[in-house]
C-alpha cells in the first residue's frame, strides 16, 4: 500500500505542477487564520471574567496600548475590528482554496480517465483481443469514479490535517498540558485506526473485484441476450447477479459496522481527555477559566477536523486499489502500443487503387503450437480483384489481419505500393483502406449515421451512390425512415444480408485504395451476391478488392483466386 501511496501522489503532484504550492499555500492560510482566530478569543474572554491574565492577553493589550488605545472601549471596538477582519479574510481565502482544490481533484481523475481511454485507443489489435471488454468497462467508469470519491476526500483531509496541526500549535501556545493530553489521545487512537485502515484497504480491493465481477455478468447477458433468452437461462444469471451484489453489499455493511465501532472509540477518548484536561486545569494548573474554555473549544474543534483527517486516510487506503487498476491497465496498454501518433478519421489519399505484396509471411498466435500463416507469398496489382477461398479455420482472416496492418508477421513482409507496411506507411494505410470483417459491426445509430461514421463529409447524393452499389438502396427506401432508421444495438434490428450490405455501402462511400471483404457477403443470396460483384467491377480503377470466401461459386472472370489450406497457398 506504501508503494502505491507514493505512486499516487506522485501523479498527483505531477498532474498539480506549478498549481500546487499556490494550492497549498492557500490551505495553511486558511488553516492559520483559524488558528489566530481562536488564539484570539482568549483576551476577549479574559477582559470579560477578569485576572489572572493569561501571556496571550498580555500580549494583545501590550499591541494595544503601543497603538494609543487605552480605554477598554477602545480596545473592545479595535479587537472586534480585527476580528471582523480576520473573519472576512478566512472566507475569502477558504473560497479561493475549495475552488482550486475541486478543479485539481476533478482534473486530476479526468485527466487519468483520458490517459486511459488514449491508452485503449492507441493500444495495437492483439492486445486489445486480449482484454475482456466489461473489465475495461469497470476500469474507466467504476474504479475512475472510486478514485474520484478518494481524492476529493484526500483533498478534505489535507485541509483537516493543516487544522488540526495549527490547533495544536495553538493549544502549545495556551497550554502545553492541553497538547500534551491530545497528543496522548491521539496516540490511544492509533492501534485501532491502523486495524481499520487495514480493513478498509482490504475491502477496496474485494470491491474491485466484485465491482468487475458484477459488470461481467452484465456483459455477458448483454452480449448473449438472445441465446439467453431462448434457451431460457436468465434463471441462472439472476441467481449469478444477486449474489455479486448481495456479496459487496455484505461487505459495505461490515465496513459500515467497523467505522461506527471506531467512532465510539474516538468519542469515548475524546470525551476521557476533556475531562483530564478540565481535571488538570483546576486542581493541578490552576488554569484560568478563559483558558480553559479556549482549551475546551479547541479539544471541540479539533475533534471535526481530526476525524475528516482519518476518514479521509480510510478513504484513501480504500481507494488505492482501484487506483491500482486504472494504472494497471493503462501501463498494460501502452506497453503493447506502437503507434505513437493516432491515426486521424477522415484524411483520404487522392491516389488510386493500390499494390500489395506479402514475401514469405508467417504468423502464429500467440500460445499457439502451429503457425496460422506459413510462408505465404501473394502479389496483387493496382485494380485488380482477387478471391481468397479456403475451408474454415485455414487462415483467411488471419491474412486480412496482416494486410490491413491489425497483425505484424513474425517472419517475411507486407510491402504496399513498394514500401515496407510499418510506421507512419501503417498509419496512412489503415487510412486509406475498408476493411469489411467477418462479423460485420453497425452502430446503434441511424443508417445515416452508420454510413457517415466512414466519411464525415459525404453528401445525400455521396450515401445513395454507396448504397446503390451494395444493392442497398431499394430496401432502404422501403424502411418508414429511410436512412433515419435506427439499426439497433450492433444492427439487429435488419436482417443478416440487410446488415451486411449495409456494411459494404459505408466501405464503399469510404472510396477506399483497397476495399477487404471477409466473408462480407455469406448471409446475401447467391443472385444478389452475383449483382454485386457486377457492380463492383467498374471499380477497379479506384480501388484493388480483395474478397474473402468460402462460396467459389459466383467468381466470375475478372477475379483471380488462391485458395488457402492451413494457412499455405496452394
Ligand atoms: P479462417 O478465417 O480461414 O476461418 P482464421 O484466420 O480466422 O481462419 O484462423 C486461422 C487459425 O488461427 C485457426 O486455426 C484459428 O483457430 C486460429 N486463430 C484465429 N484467431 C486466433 C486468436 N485470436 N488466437 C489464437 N488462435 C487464433
Ligand atoms: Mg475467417
Amino acid at each position: 500500500m506504501i508503494a502505491q501511496s507514493s505512486e499516487f501522489s506522485r501523479s498527483l503532484f505531477a498532474y498539480a505542477g506549478r498549481r500546487a504550492p499556490a494550492v497549498i499555500g492557500l490551505v495553511l492560510l486558511a488553516a492559520l487564520l483559524e488558528g489566530v482566530g481562536i488564539l484570539l478569543l482568549v483576551p476577549f474572554l479574559e477582559l470579560l471574567t477578569g485576572p489572572p491574565l493569561s501571556g496571550v492577553t498580555r500580549v494583545a493589550g501590550w499591541v494595544l496600548q503601543s497603538l494609543g488605545l487605552t480605554t477598554p472601549r477602545a480596545q473592545l471596538v479595535a479587537g472586534l475590528g480585527v476580528f471582523f477582519v480576520l473573519l472576512v479574510l478566512r472566507g475569502v481565502v477558504m473560497r479561493a482554496r475549495d475552488v482550486r482544490l475541486a478543479s485539481l481533484s476533478l482534473g486530476f481523475v479526468d485527466h487519468w480517465r483520458n490517459q486511459v481511454f488514449r491508452a485503449l485507443a492507441g493500444a495495437t489489435w492483439p492486445a486489445l483481443t486480449a482484454l475482456r471488454h466489461t473489465e475495461v468497462e469497470h476500469t474507466i467508469t467504476n474504479d475512475v469514479s472510486r478514485i474520484a470519491e478518494g481524492t476529493d476526500r484526500l483533498m478534505r483531509g489535507s485541509v483537516a490535517l493543516a487544522l488540526v496541526v495549527i490547533q495544536l500549535v495553538v493549544a502549545f501556545v495556551l497550554s502545553p498540558v492541553l497538547t500534551s493530553v491530545v497528543l496522548a489521545a491521539m496516540a490511544v487512537l492509533t492501534l485501532p485506526f491502523t486495524r481499520l485502515m487495514r480493513k478498509a484497504h482490504l475491502l477496496g480491493s474485494r470491491l474491485t473485484v466484485a465491482g468487475r465481477e458484477i459488470h461481467q455478468v452484465l456483459g455477458d447477458f448483454l452480449t448473449g441476450l438472445k441465446l439467453a433468452k431462448s434457451h431460457g437461462s436468465e434463471a441462472g444469471y439472476i441467481e449469478r447477479f444477486d449474489a455479486k451484489t448481495e456479496d459487496v453489499r455484505r461487505q459495505l455493511v461490515e465496513h459500515t459496522a467497523d467505522q461506527a465501532g471506531f467512532r465510539l472509540v474516538f468519542q469515548l477518548i475524546a470525551g476521557a481527555a476533556a475531562c483530564a484536561i478540565i481535571l488538570a486545569g483546576v486542581f493541578v494548573f490552576n488554569s484560568s477559566a478563559a483558558i480553559l474554555t479556549v482549551s475546551l473549544i479547541i479539544l471541540v474543534r479539533l475533534s471535526g477536523p481530526f476525524m475528516t483527517l482519518l476518514q479521509a486516510i480510510q478513504s484513501f487506503a480504500n481507494m488505492m486499489p482501484a487506483f491500482a487498476s486504472v494504472r494497471e491497465l493503462k501501463t498494460r496498454l501502452e506497453r503493447s502500443s506502437d503507434v505513437v501518433t493516432l491515426p486521424e478519421a477522415g484524411g483520404r489519399s487522392p491516389a488510386g487503387p493500390a499494390a500489395i505484396e506479402l514475401q514469405g509471411v508467417c504468423f502464429r498466435y500467440a500460445g499457439e503450437d502451429s503457425n496460422a500463416l506459413d510462408d505465404v507469398s501473394l502479389s496483387v496489382a493496382p485494380g485488380e480483384t482477387v478471391a481468397v477461398t479456403g475451408p474454415s479455420g485455414s487462415g483467411k482472416t488471419t491474412l486480412a489481419d496482416i494486410i490491413v496492418g491489425l497483425q505484424q508477421p513474425a517472419d517475411g513482409t507486407v510491402e504496399i505500393d513498394g514500401e515496407l507496411l510499418t510506421g507512419p506507411v501503417l498509419e496512412r494505410w489503415q487510412r486509406e483502406i475498408a476493411y469489411v470483417p467477418q462479423d460485420p459491426f453497425l452502430f446503434d445509430q441511424s443508417i445515416r449515421d452508420n454510413l457517415l461514421w466512414a466519411r464525415p463529409d459525404a453528401m445525400a447524393q455521396d450515401i445513395w451512390t454507396a448504397l446503390q452499389m451494395a444493392s442497398a438502396d431499394g430496401f432502404v427506401r422501403g424502411l418508414r425512415d429511410g436512412l433515419d432508421t435506427r439499426v439497433g444495438n450492433r444492427g439487429h434490428q435488419l436482417s443478416g444480408g440487410e446488415r451486411q450490405r449495409i456494411c459494404l455501402a459505408r466501405a464503399l462511400l469510404r472510396q477506399p485504395r483497397l476495399l477487404l471483404l471477409d466473408e462480407a457477403t455469406n448471409a446475401v443470396d447467391l443472385d444478389l451476391e452475383r449483382q454485386l460483384l457486377e457492380t463492383l467491377k467498374p471499380l477497379s480503377a479506384q480501388m484493388t478488392i480483395i474478397m474473402i470466401t468460402h462460396r467459389l461459386s459466383h467468381v466470375s472472370d475478372h477475379v483471380r483466386c488462391v485458395e488457402f489450406r492451413n494457412g499455405r497457398i496452394i
